[in-house]
């Protein structure tokens, strides 16, 4: 059984009018990215699917493993090719349909003839075909209406095509069709799911993480190079952006009072991200925030936190429960990297009682005795950027031109 190319369904892009064949551009381009590493690859991208071939099926092993992860995908379907002889097509047609192996199932095999030339007649090839998985397979029955296996053949000049396996898609929008945001990723559960989601309605990220050596250590960093890491398996790379925020943070503290230092912090950091932000031409800010679940997550506080900007602060976790967040994490696999034990810079300055009410006014007014400004700049400029995935090598494709 040779499987030299996949068929590719595309997700909600379909309904999407005349951005059609942007988005269309934009999945090819995410595709190629995703596979850049492997050298055999070729895409062709139609107006209503994609094939991705590669005649080395260690090639193909590799598509169907990391293609649910791509974002902007139905579904896809291995595609086996026969030789053009009834004999080979029924031998193979078993193959896939065995492959299956789902007992007791409804099944029906419907047929193409584009290669006027094939001896056969499609009503007679699909009988040939239908009653050699029949005679076989014993438990399946016929039914024409949705049934559990559909054996796709389409008869073309240079072989016969066959498919029937339909592997489900990441759904979703192609990464960077709808521009780009800046994550605020700590090494916690919360902000890679953040990221995730917004992944997949088509934003592509741009990842900033504030860094307080010599109270954290390098292995905190490691731990967020690692989420880093997963959040560009989805189809488009992402930058790392690493703040040195020390010096920030402890003049939060000489400033402001203890119960109120959180909030304080989470503002420095927003006006840090809102300048990386405009160097990067983000659109919104994007944290994994969830109502209630610390102290800094209440109305109150996320309202005294989102004064000091005027970008939109995205928080898609907002409404979501923790067990639900620790299931996506799982998923995505940043679960595992997020709970190894090393602290960032939020959790080692966090103060034994801060205000769940912070008040705006005096938060502002504590804020107002030095000017924060010049510190901001230079924990901008001396941020460390980093380009992930890592491994591969680096190519201009339509991302990189955003
Ligand atoms: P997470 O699990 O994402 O760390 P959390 O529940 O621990 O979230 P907080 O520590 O209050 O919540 O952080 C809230 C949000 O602030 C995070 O989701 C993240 O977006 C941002 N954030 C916190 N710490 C950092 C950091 N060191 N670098 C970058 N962003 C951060
Ligand atoms: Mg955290």
């Amino acid at each position: 059984m040779k499987t030299n190319q996949i068929l590719v369904r595309y997700g909600e892009l379909s309904t999407k009018g005349k951005n059609r064949s942007s988005f269309i551009g934009r999945l090819r381009d995410n595709v190629r990215q995703t596979f850049m590493d492997l050298g055999g690859i070729r895409i062709k991208a139609e107006r209503d699917r994609m094939f991705i071939a590669s005649d080395d099926e260690a090639e193909i092993e590799q598509v169907i493993q990391r293609l649910p992860k791509v974002f902007g995908i139905q579904s896809f379907s291995p595609v086996i090719e026969a030789e053009l002889d009834m004999e080979a097509m029924k031998q193979t047609a078993y193959d896939v349909v065995k492959k299956l192996n789902r007992e007791g199932k409804t099944f029906k095999v419907t047929v193409k003839r584009p290669n006027k030339a094939f001896p056969l007649e499609k009503l007679e090839i699909m009988h040939e075909l239908g009653s050699h998985v029949l005679r076989n397979f014993s438990e399946l029955s016929v039914q024409m209406q949705h049934p559990d296996i559909e054996l796709k053949v389409e008869i073309r000049e240079e072989a016969a095509y066959m498919m029937a396996e339909v592997i489900q898609g990441a759904g979703g929008l192609p990464v960077g069709a709808g521009g780009k945001g800046l994550l605020m990723l700590s090494g916690g559960i919360d902000s890679p799911v953040a990221g995730y989601h917004m992944l997949k309605r088509g934003v592509r990220l741009e990842l900033v993480h504030f860094f307080s050596p010599p109270f954290t250590n390098d292995r905190a960093k490691e731990k967020v190079y690692d989420l880093a890491e997963k959040l560009s398996q989805f189809g488009s790379s992402v930058n790392l952006h690493i703040i040195p925020f020390t010096k920030l943070q402890q003049e939060v503290h000489k400033q402001v009072p203890d119960n109120i230092t959180m909030t304080s912090t989470r503002r420095m950091m927003m006006r840090v991200a809102d300048k990386v932000l405009e160097e990067t031409n983000c659109k919104a800010i994007i944290t994994g925030e969830s109502l209630g679940q610390v102290a800094s997550q209440t109305l109150e506080s996320l309202s005294a936190i989102n004064a000091v900007t005027h970008t939109p602060v995205l928080r898609p976790l907002i409404a979501m429960d923790k067990l639900d967040i620790i299931e996506t994490a799982q998923k995505i696999e940043t679960y595992e990297v997020s709970i190894r034990p090393f602290e960032d810079c939020c959790t080692i300055f966090t103060p034994a009682n801060p205000k769940t009410k912070p008040k705006l006014d005096k938060v502002e007014y504590y804020e107002n005795f030095v000017s924060f400004d010049e510190l901001i700049q230079e924990a901008v400029d001396q941020r460390e950027i980093i380009k992930f995935p890592r491994v591969k090598e680096e190519k201009l494709t339509y991302d990189n031109l955003l």
